[in-house]
């Protein structure tokens, strides 16, 4: 069931997950389509989240008369680190999200989305590590998923292994840090995926609904929609506000269409369809980096779970059974 309305203010509004925003050139969302599309979320009972350009030096602000449109719905805000809105309510909110593109010295929201390179995260592990006992939430997301590799995979072990020292450092001072890639698997009985297309749906600046913002920008880009197989096409869109949603084959998106996922439980894992279609030109059928990499934060999310029950009773309900894969592919004769 749908849940969430995503609103792209701007082309250069914030990428905020595995996909770069190729798009460089402002091009605001017409007031009169942010309005409808608020509508179409009041009408859907969906709770609006609004991704913020790029501010660059704070030479570019929203004009005015945005403000109060924006603040005319219960939304959570969705901005580059630096580019706080400035909308009339500057106390924000518990659930705004700051996203960075490199580890930031000081972070306003709390939850930030710490975007980087497999490499450069590698490089920056102790000042990421300062982060975990700031008491935001962080979210990182690895931009370069595609090219990770098997050579690759005991340095994912062993940086996961330090910073699972850092995280039972804090949990022992009686700290919850909250890091997506080791902290959520401990606590989750189930999965918790990115739901694209299922639980949320994005628009975008021309008034049309993409999976997500990812969808978008390959549009914009013009790259081929392998999932049309009638017509050659780069349209990605999935409706628009005058004629509502109009997703073709809507249960392809759905965990009970996709065999490899519904059968695994890196429950922590994004599951992210745009990767998926990208990677293996299937929808529902991840790549073997997207299910490596989650199983490696799995395994390693069991042994921060271990090491913090020698210290105490914690998360008794969670079981993270030991398993001798990484790729559920591997053992997919078992299902
Ligand atoms: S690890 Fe692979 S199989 Fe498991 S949920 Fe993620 S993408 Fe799906």
């Amino acid at each position: 069931m749908l849940q969430y309305l995503v609103i792209l203010l701007d082309d250069t509004s914030a990428a905020y997950c595995h996909a770069d925003n190729p798009l460089k050139e402002h091009n605001l969302m017409p007031i009169e389509t942010l309005k409808k599309g608020i509508l179409f979320g009041m009408k859907q009972n969906l709770m609006i989240q609004y991704v913020f350009p790029d501010c660059g030096t704070r030479d570019y602000e929203l004009p005015k008369e945005y403000a109060e449109v924006i603040e005319s719905i219960d939304n959570v805000k969705i901005y580059p680190t630096g580019c706080k809105p400035v909308t009339g309510i500057e106390d924000g909110n518990e659930t705004d999200v700051e996203v960075a593109n490199e580890v930031p010295e000081k972070v306003e929201a709390k939850n930030l989305v710490l975007r980087l390179p497999f490499g450069k995260m590698l490089k920056q592990k102790d000042e990421i590590a300062k982060l975990f006992a700031s008491g935001v939430r962080i979210n990182l997301c690895i931009t370069d998923v595609e090219q990770f590799t098997d050579g690759q995979i005991e340095a994912y072990k062993q940086l996961l292994e330090e910073w699972n020292g850092v995280l039972l450092g804090l949990y022992k001072q009686g700290l919850s840090p909250q890091f997506n890639l080791l902290t959520d698997r401990m606590m989750l009985k189930e999965m918790h995926n990115c739901e694209a297309g299922v639980s949320n749906i994005t628009l975008a600046p021309n008034g049309k609904f993409y999976l997500c913002p990812a969808f978008y920008y390959d549009e914009r880009m013009q790259v081929f929609n392998q999932l049309n197989h009638h017509q050659p096409s780069s349209d990605h869109s999935v409706g628009d506000l005058e004629k509502g949603l109009n997703i073709p084959n809507p249960q392809l998106l759905r965990l009970d269409h996709a065999p490899l996922c519904r059968n695994c439980d890196a429950y922590q894992c994004r599951r992210c369809l745009w990767l998926n279609r990208k990677l293996t030109w299937d929808i529902n059928t991840p790549s073997h980096q997207q299910c490596v990499m989650a199983h490696i934060e799995r395994n390693a999310s069991r042994a921060l779970l271990n090491d913090i029950r020698k210290v105490g009773e914690f998360m008794p309900e969670i079981d993270i059974k030991e398993i001798n894969y990484l790729d559920p592919f591997e053992v997919r004769k078992e299902f």
